[in-house]
């Protein structure tokens, strides 16, 4: 199952520093339609480094020592095997910490992704 993760945010002006040959004499609307663009590819190829990560026999470990850490159980929930791993940040996707992972079953983790209002 795929989850909405964030894909690395770059603004308008991380872009301009990068693509100074794309902002040079043109105007507001042009290089915002350029960013756009450059943007979807961006993050496209981002999308597929992440996939090809999950695939990763680095992944592969990474996921089997935080499930190991829990004793095959949900963190949140505390009673489901679990089968899943959730990442509580994506600061270094990656290259993650253990503590940036929880081991989660697929009903929590589910629940995790659709609780969008931080409280
Ligand atoms: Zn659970
Ligand atoms: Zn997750």
């Amino acid at each position: 199952m795929k989850y909405d993760i964030p894909a690395p945010k770059i603004n308008i002006k991380e872009f301009c520093k990068k693509n100074p040959r794309l902002v040079r004499g043109r105007k507001k609307h042009q290089i915002y339609a350029s960013y756009k663009i450059w943007k979807k590819k961006h993050n496209h190829k981002w999308w597929t480094w992440y996939n090809g990560y999950l695939k990763s026999q680095a992944w592969f470990e990474k996921k089997e020592a935080v499930h190991k850490r829990a004793e095959y159980t949900c963190e949140i929930c505390k009673t489901a095997t679990s089968f899943q791993v959730h990442h509580l940040t994506y600061e270094r996707v990656g290259n993650e910490n253990m503590e940036d992972l929880i081991a989660v079953c697929a009903s929590c983790h589910e629940e995790l992704h659709n609780r969008k209002v931080a409280t």
